[in-house]
C-alpha cells in the first residue's frame, strides 16, 4: 500500500532537494537534435551543451541509413543476445569496433552504463583489487560496487596516489587500474602515459572509458587513448554510441578475447537485458564509416574549438585551458559565485545561448562554471553570437 507516511517522506525528500539547489528541471526539445534546438518554454536557442561532438545525432545521412535499415531488419528483436537478439549486424559492428581499437574482440550493451556496470563483477573476486580515479564516472563506481574485489579510490589523476594505492593492493591476485579517458566537468584527458608506465611497473590491468573521447579525440578519433599514443598499453576499453557516434544509445567494451568471452557469458546486463536495436547496430556502422573514411567532423570541432578557447579569453575569460570541446568558464574567482554562475547562465537562455552552469552545491564553492561544449556543426557565426552573449552578459553583472 502507497501509504501517506511514505507520500509525506518522499515529499520531504523533494523538498531538501529542491533547498540544497540540486533539484533537476528538464527542458523540453521539439525538434532534432542539432546546434540550433527548439525548446518548448524559450524558443528556438543555439545548443552548447550536447555531447553531439560530431555533429551527427540529427545527421540526415544518418537519418537516412537508420530509414533504410528499420525498413530492413524491423524496429526491435525481443530478445536478450544469446537467445534469438543476435543479427549479423550486431557481429559486424563489434567486428568494426575491435578492428578500429586495434583490441581482439568487443561486446555489445544498451549502454555505457550497463558496459561498466557488467565489466567488473564477471572478471574479478574478493582476491582481486580495482583501483579508481576519484572522479570517474558513477557507472564504473556502480560496477565496482557491484563486485567483491577490495577497493581503492586515488585522487584524481594524481599519479603518486596511483602508486600508492598500488603499493598498498601489492598482494593482491589481479590489480585493476580504472579511469575516465576525459573527464567530463573539466574536459580533461586523463595522464594515460604515466597510468601506463604505474600499470607496467606493477603488473596492473587497465581500463579506460572512452565516452567522451571516442570517434573525435586523437587524429584519427579513436580516443584519448590514441591522443596520448598508448593503444597499445591499455588492455580494456569501454564507451558509448550515446554521445560522439550518433547519439542514439548502446555502448560496448572491447579488450582481449578471454574477457570477451567471460562477459557474454556472465556479465549481468549482455545476459538479462534486450539486444541493442538493429537500426542503432547497422546505424553505427555507417558512423564508423564516416569516422575512418573522413576527418571533416573531427577537423571542423578541432578548429572550432580553438576558436571558441581563443575568443572567449580575449573576451574577458577565464577557462579551463585544454584540448577537449568541452571548455568550462570559471567564476569561481569572483565574490558569490554560486548565484553569479546561475544568474549568468538564465541570461544567457535569454539571449538564445543555451549552456549548463554547474555552480554549489553540484561543484564546491569557488569553483563555479559555465560548461560550454562546442560541436563539428556549429558554424563560426554560431560561435561569435555565443562569445558575444557571453561578452554581453558579463558586462550586464560586472564580470569582465
Ligand atoms: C556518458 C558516460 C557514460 C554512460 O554512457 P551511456 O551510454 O549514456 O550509458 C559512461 N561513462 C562515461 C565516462 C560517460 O561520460
Amino acid at each position: 500500500m502507497y501509504t501517506d507516511r511514505f507520500r509525506e517522506l518522499l515529499l520531504e525528500n523533494l523538498d531538501r532537494t529542491r533547498d540544497s539547489g540540486t533539484f533537476k528541471r528538464e527542458r523540453v526539445l521539439t525538434t532534432r537534435q542539432g546546434t540550433r534546438v527548439g525548446v518548448s518554454e524559450s524558443g528556438e536557442v543555439l545548443n552548447f551543451c550536447a555531447n553531439n561532438y560530431l555533429g551527427l545525432s540529427g545527421d540526415q545521412r544518418l537519418v537516412d541509413t537508420a530509414c533504410r535499415i528499420l525498413q530492413e531488419r524491423g524496429f526491435g528483436l525481443s530478445s536478450v543476445r544469446f537467445i534469438c537478439g543476435t543479427q549479423d549486424l550486431h557481429r559486424e559492428l563489434e567486428g568494426r569496433i575491435s578492428a578500429f581499437l586495434s583490441m581482439e574482440d568487443t561486446i555489445l550493451y544498451s549502454s555505457c552504463f550497463d558496459a561498466n556496470g557488467g565489466l567488473f563483477e564477471p572478471l574479478l573476486t574478493d582476491a582481486d583489487a580495482i583501483i579508481s580515479d576519484q572522479l570517474n564516472h558513477a557507472s564504473i563506481i556502480d560496477g565496482i560496487r557491484l563486485c567483491k574485489a577490495k577497493r581503492y579510490r586515488y585522487a584524481h589523476a594524481d599519479l603518486d596516489d596511483l602508486e600508492e594505492a598500488l603499493i598498498t593492493a601489492r598482494g593482491s591476485r589481479v590489480k585493476a587500474v580504472v579511469t575516465d579517458g576525459v573527464f567530463s566537468m573539466d574536459g580533461e584527458i586523463a595522464p594515460l602515459p604515466g597510468i601506463c608506465d604505474l600499470a607496467d611497473k606493477y603488473g596492473a590491468l587497465l581500463i579506460v572509458d572512452e565516452s567522451h573521447a571516442t570517434g573525435f579525440i586523437g587524429d584519427t578519433g579513436r580516443g584519448s587513448i590514441e591522443y596520448h599514443g598508448v593503444m597499445d598499453r591499455v588492455d580494456i576499453v569501454t564507451s558509448t554510441f550515446g554521445k560522439a557516434l550518433g547519439g542514439a544509445s548502446g555502448g560496448f567494451t572491447s579488450g582481449p578475447r578471454e574477457v570477451v568471452e567471460i562477459l557474454r557469458q556472465r556479465s549481468r546486463p549482455y545476459l538479462f537485458s534486450n539486444t541493442l536495436a538493429p537500426v542503432i547496430a547497422g546505424t553505427t556502422l555507417a558512423v564508423i564509416d564516416m569516422i575512418e573514411s573522413s576527418s571533416s567532423e573531427r577537423d571542423r570541432l578541432r578548429a572550432n574549438q580553438r576558436m571558441f578557447r581563443a575568443s572567449i579569453r580575449e573576451a574577458g575569460f577565464r577557462i579551463v585551458e585544454g584540448d577537449h570541446p568541452i571548455v568550462p568558464v570559471l567564476f569561481g574567482h569572483l565574490p558569490d559565485d554560486a548565484a553569479l554562475a546561475q544568474e549568468f547562465a538564465d541570461r544567457l537562455l535569454g539571449k538564445g545561448i543555451y549552456a549548463i552552469g554547474f555552480f554549489y552545491p553540484i561543484v564546491p564553492r569557488g569553483e563555479s562554471r559555465i560548461r560550454v561544449q562546442l560541436s563539428a556543426a556549429h558554424t563560426s557565426g554560431q560561435i561569435k553570437r555565443c562569445v558575444q552573449a557571453f561578452s554581453e552578459v558579463g558586462r550586464e553583472l560586472g564580470v569582465i
